[in-house]
């Protein structure tokens, strides 16, 4: 990890930065490869443009429409992203293919599913799951994320993280949950 990324990482609730870290060694002990943070805390606005991607808003019905299946990068609406609360992650592979897009697809499968597996070992839940969920598009996998409720729901999260004390409530309620005050 370099500065840059341990700035990135810094933004993550502790815990969940703890267990990050501990999939990032795993995959590197497994696979000699390094893996590095894209994203982690996300802005309201930034998951607004996001979402907007292959959709259109209409402001008098509030009303998202699809327009375009392939331009589609994100489901979750502004909020309901657990980037906003700083407990999802989405990594890439250190080097000139981040994503692997230029490997034999076994090769790319086998690399994302040991990435998958070591959430599973940290207790996350991984992206790459989520078109096994009986959804077969190719657009619901999300390899690179990963992210850890912690039970909690995620309106609960919104609603500490639009209370004046913002990200530090969402994080005080992620405490409690874990029993740790
Ligand atoms: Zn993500």
């Amino acid at each position: 990890m370099n500065s840059e990324d341990l700035i990135k990482l810094s933004h993550l609730y502790p815990d969940f930065k703890d267990r990050v870290l501990a999939v990032v060694d795993w995959v590197k002990e497994r696979t000699g490869r390094e893996m590095f943070p894209t994203e982690t805390l996300r802005s309201m606005t930034r998951q607004r443009a996001l979402y907007g991607r292959g959709r259109v808003f209409d402001p008098r019905t509030h009303v998202w429409t699809v327009i375009d299946r392939s331009k589609i990068v994100t489901n979750a609406p502004p909020g309901m992203s657990m980037h906003h609360y700083g407990v999802a992650c989405d990594f890439a592979f250190r080097g000139g293919d981040p994503y692997l897009a230029g490997l034999p697809s076994l090769q790319s499968k086998t690399l994302w599913a040991e990435y998958g597996r070591a959430c599973h070992v940290q207790g996350l839940r991984w992206g790459g799951d989520w078109n096994g969920n009986g959804r077969q598009d190719a657009h619901d996998f999300d390899g690179p994320h990963c992210e850890k409720s912690y039970g909690v729901k995620i309106q609960t999260l919104l609603d500490s993280l639009q209370s004046p004390k913002g990200i530090k409530a969402v994080w005080r309620v992620l405490d409690r949950e874990r029993g740790i005050v």
